[in-house]
């Protein structure tokens, strides 16, 4: 299929029109009304084969569909709802177009929940490897924004759901290629590579908490707890006592670290692409985010204390003793030499 028939495929299966979408896919570029009384918040994620994905080991489905989340679930750590997403695309020559309508399916199953509405974007070929960008704009009420530079000594440390479940399910796929005997259940795996493959956002909760100013701060787990938690101490110019025995774990997580000798602390720490919801409460608002939790059902759990900058960021080990907390994250130029 050329290019032409290509995006006229894609608007007629993926392009969203709406009451506020006066024009999309087709003009030389979107034009949009902006929601009244709001703030736009907007974000963008490049995604390049061989340095964030493996065509070999991850579906087309499955790079579609993280690539719209990774891109959900920043708005949802401002706090922001998503509404228009636009797509930018290089192609390899062996990337026919059943293959990218695949990457579509998978950003739609990301975001439909939320009705975000695909609005345009580009398309090139690409003579090394798949590109995929995408940017998605949403948006807050007028000066509700969650930032991360918004934590005082004091607020409550809060996060959604379990960490470290997507790295053990990475690890999980990788030992099951090198064939070596892991003892665990055919369901604990499912359920880590499920979390691996596909991992929520939670821009709902991210509105709840703007919304009715709940969190002081808040930032998503993309890199890992332990570093991102360090991005909004650093912004927030706080320190931290972190609870490791507070630290919210899956029972699935916890039989893959016995049956792998790993310590679940550590992969609690640094496990990248969780997706959670970080953000820190004021002791005022905590029985109300409580409350509102409950009636959602949502699973949050406080996970550690707001201190002054000069306490720095220290976790405090299930015997009670407090040790720095490490620098650990993952970060890609650190493989590519990029500076
Ligand atoms: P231009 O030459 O101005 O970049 P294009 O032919 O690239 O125009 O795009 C025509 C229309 O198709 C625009 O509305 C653009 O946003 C949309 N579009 C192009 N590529 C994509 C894509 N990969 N996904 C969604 N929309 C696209
Ligand atoms: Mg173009």
């Amino acid at each position: 299929m050329r290019e032409f028939a290509l995006i006229e495929h894609i608007r007629r299966r993926f392009g969203r029109t709406g009451p506020s979408v006066v024009r999309g896919i087709g003009d030389d570029a979107a034009v949009l009304t902006p929601p009244p009384g709001r703030q736009l918040v907007m974000t963008t994620d490049l995604l390049t084969e061989g340095v964030h994905f493996d065509r070999q080991t991850a579906s087309l489905e499955e790079i579609g569909y993280k690539a719209a989340i990774a891109n959900l679930s920043d708005l949802a750590a401002m706090g922001a709802r998503p509404d228009y997403v636009l797509v930018s695309l290089a192609c390899p020559s062996d990337c026919a177009t059943p293959d990218i309508l695949r990457l579509y399916r998978g950003m739609a199953d990301a975001c439909r929940p939320y009705r975000v509405a695909l609005v345009g974007g580009d398309t090139s070929a690409s003579r090394s490897g798949l590109f995929l960008s995408l940017t998605v704009t949403g948006s807050v009420p007028i000066g509700k924004a969650l930032l991360r530079s918004g934590a005082r000594p004091g607020d409550r440390l809060y996060v959604t759901g379990t960490l470290g479940d997507a790295l053990a399910g990475l690890q999980v796929l990788g030992k099951k290629r090198r064939a070596s005997s892991l003892r665990l259940s055919s369901a604990a795996r499912r359920v880590l590579i499920e979390r691996h493959r596909r991992p929520i956002a939670h821009p709902r909760l991210g509105q709840m908490l703007s919304g009715h100013r709940l969190a002081s701060a808040a930032i998503d787990l993309s890199d890992g707890l332990s570093g991102d938690l360090r991005h909004l101490c650093e912004q927030s110019r706080v320190g931290v006592e972190l609870d490791a025995a507070a630290l919210p774990m899956s029972p699935a997580l916890r039989a893959y670290a016995r049956s792998s000798g790993t310590d679940p602390i550590t992969l609690a720490l640094q496990g990248g692409e969780d997706y959670e919801l970080l953000f820190t409460v004021p002791p005022s608002k905590e029985r109300v985010l409580l409350r509102m939790a409950q009636r959602t059902g949502r699973r949050l759990t406080r996970i550690g204390l707001i201190k002054p900058a000069r306490f720095g960021r220290q976790i405090k080990d299930v015997t009670g003793r407090l040790r720095r907390l490490p620098n650990t994250s993952y970060e890609h130029f650190r493989s590519s030499g990029v500076k």
